[in-house]
């Protein structure tokens, strides 16, 4: 299956390994972090005969040894520029943020009641859409779902995410022309398709591996804090014992 190249960099005070295109994109303050989740992409891609080679314009110190064995080869670029990654379509973690609008829904019932089911199922469709699709590197899908299987996930979570547990039936902000809007001040809010292990290393969609997550902790795992207050993040009273209850059952990704 070939050959990827990632970079191994310092972005902004963070630790990334990357490829060019970001559809790998592994993001730590630490480095033990980054290279330990890196690592399991290495061996989740080893079995499936995809190999890693990595530029390394930061020490990898023992990790490097590790990731050797796990399958990846690497070569050390210390003091040399790294070319630039393709921009980052997402707000990041600890930028300044706008205030959060209140929120569209007050609960799941006042959603359910001012929505149509012919409101609801093009998310639905989207959401099934983006989860069916072949990736570069994961490639496609054992698995094909439905927009009816997604709304069959969102109405079993009441709409409410699986990590922070915030109301998350909002969609994304769009500009008067329609043109995509900053979200970061309402990502608690918006929802979305999550695996719980991720396409990425070997994640597929499975009934079992799909949940609701707002869009914010599906695009951040440092970020999923209970009962999280920024980023919108909006508890109507039942919404955060129920989702307590349903975190039980969750075996973190992170
Ligand atoms: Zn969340």
């Amino acid at each position: 299956m070939g050959v990827r190249t990632v970079t191994f960099r310092l972005e902004g005070g963070r630790y990334v390994f990357a490829t060019s295109d970001r559809e790998v994109w592994i993001v730590s303050q630490h480095k033990q972090e980054a290279a330990e989740l890196f690592t399991r992409v290495v061996r989740a891609f080893a079995e499936k005969g995809v190999r890693f080679y990595i530029e390394a314009y930061e020490d990898l110190g023992p990790w490097r040894r590790t990731l050797r064995e796990a399958g990846a080869t690497s070569r050390l670029r210390l003091g040399k520029t790294p070319p630039p990654l393709d921009r980052v379509r997402w707000q990041m973690p600890g930028a300044p943020v706008a205030d959060a609008p209140p929120p569209v829904f007050q609960s799941w019932e006042d959603y359910m009641a001012r929505t149509t089911l012919q409101q609801r199922m093009p998310r639905c469709y989207a959401a099934s859409k983006k989860a069916n699709r072949k990736r570069l590197i994961s490639g496609a899908p054992f698995t094909r779902i439905t927009a009816a299987d997604v709304w069959l996930v969102i109405e079993a979570a009441r709409g409410r995410c699986i990590h922070c547990g915030s109301l998350a039936v909002e969609s994304r902000p769009s500009k008067a022309n329609g043109a995509p809007a900053p979200w970061a001040q309402v990502g608690r809010r918006i929802g979305s398709l999550e695996h719980l292990k991720a396409r990425v290393i070997g994640g597929d969609n499975f009934k079992e591996n799909l949940a609701w997550a707002c869009l914010w902790c599906n695009t951040w795992p440092n970020e999923r804090r209970r009962a999280a207050e920024d980023h919108g993040g909006f508890y109507p009273d039942d919404a955060v014992q129920d989702s307590l209850t349903i975190a039980g059952h969750v075996v973190g990704d992170a």
